[in-house]
């Protein structure tokens, strides 16, 4: 079977491999793929961020994606053959002190598909069947395959964030991450305005206003003035920074208010600030990573139910035979959420 492969340690380098049908072992499903999103971490891979040097090559890479079990190893007790399945990318060992307590997402030694072992953007993967979710009768694997992002967002919102109704939240970031982030924080009662710079102008920014938010463009817009107008002056009740990058956070803390809170979802690599405005004002620091199973099983009713509207989010314009355009053009801010076609691959 093909597959996408991360081939070489440098900028690019991802080329259409074969490898084997994968047997899935004892307790494993195969899963056959039928969509698949591009996501940041994807993006980071292609470029080759330090994050990801661990990887060894060619690893076939994605990790949010949908298919069906198409046959099922020894001692697989919850999946049968046509079941419809997601799968959580990030795996605990399960034997860690974090994953013991039940923070498995924290896990010391967590694996994740499409970077520690080979992943979704090929025909079949095996998976461990305590990874895998089913998909809600009557949503479809398209939008299913859009679960794993969605369920950083619930983690982040509803989890790891105090947002309530009447809240005024500031998303700063309109990538994936923000966009689902922004959509959960409305649906948790929040007033919700999506900033982004001015690369997202073209896309990105416009693509927030079609989901119904308000919208900053921080490079031209006067922020003070609309906060003011806003939040009356008073700073945001809640900023979620997923812009992974280090302004991000020092934006945060302008616009938040005092005792307010600052959710860090984007990793943003290093910043330095002076940190007495955070203490005297109380400021709440929060992280969020990754998500759980949780957070999944709740993504997968928000997008069943359309408080996640995956319809206008989702960019269908790419494929994984031309994927440079789609990895180009994610890391240039022109599409938000590539989702690829699998079955392209093998047609
Ligand atoms: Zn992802
Ligand atoms: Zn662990």
């Amino acid at each position: 079977m093909r597959g996408l492969a991360k081939t070489d340690r440098t900028e690019g380098a991802m080329e259409l491999i074969d490898v084997d049908r994968p047997e899935p072992g004892p307790g494993e499903a195969l899963v056959e793929v039928a969509y698949a999103g591009l996501c940041g971490s994807d993006a980071g891979i292609y470029e080759f961020e330090s994050a990801f040097e661990r990887m060894e090559l060619p690893t076939i890479i994605g990790h949010e994606y949908a298919g069906t079990v198409v046959e099922t190893g020894t001692d697989v007790a919850e999946y049968e053959v046509g079941d419809r399945v997601v799968e959580r990318p990030i795996r605990g060992c399960g034997e860690c002190y974090q994953c013991r307590i039940g923070e498995e997402n924290v896990c010391r030694n967590s694996t994740i598909t499409g970077v520690d072992h080979h992943g979704a953007y090929t025909q079949f993967v095996a998976v461990p069947e305590g990874a895998l979710h089913p998909i809600p009768d009557g949503l479809a694997l398209a939008d299913a395959a859009i679960v794993e992002p969605t369920s950083i967002g619930a983690r982040a919102v509803i989890q790891n964030s105090r947002t309530s109704p009447g809240d005024r939240v500031l998303v700063a970031g309109p990538g994936p991450i923000g966009q689902l982030t922004a959509q959960i924080a409305r649906a948790q009662g929040g007033d919700v305005a999506v900033a982004g710079v001015g690369q997202d102008a073209e896309y990105r920014l416009p693509l927030a206003e079609e989901l119904g938010f308000d919208t900053i463009n921080v490079e031209e817009a006067d922020l003070d003035a609309i906060r003011e107008e806003r939040t009356d002056g008073v700073g945001y009740d809640v900023v979620f920074d997923t812009t992974g990058h280090p302004s991000g956070l020092t934006m945060a803390v302008d616009e938040v208010r005092k005792g307010g809170q600052i959710v860090l979802v984007g990793q943003t690599g290093e910043t330095t600030m002076p940190y007495s405005p955070l203490v005297r004002g109380e400021i709440d620091l929060q992280c969020s990573y990754a998500s759980m199973y949780e957070d999944f099983e709740r993504s997968l009713r928000m997008i069943d139910s359309g408080t996640v509207d995956t319809d206008s989010f989702v960019d269908d314009r790419f494929s994984l035979l031309e994927a440079d355009d789609a990895f180009e053009a994610f890391v240039a801010g022109q599409t938000c959420k590539p989702r690829f076609d699998v079955s392209e691959l093998h047609a």
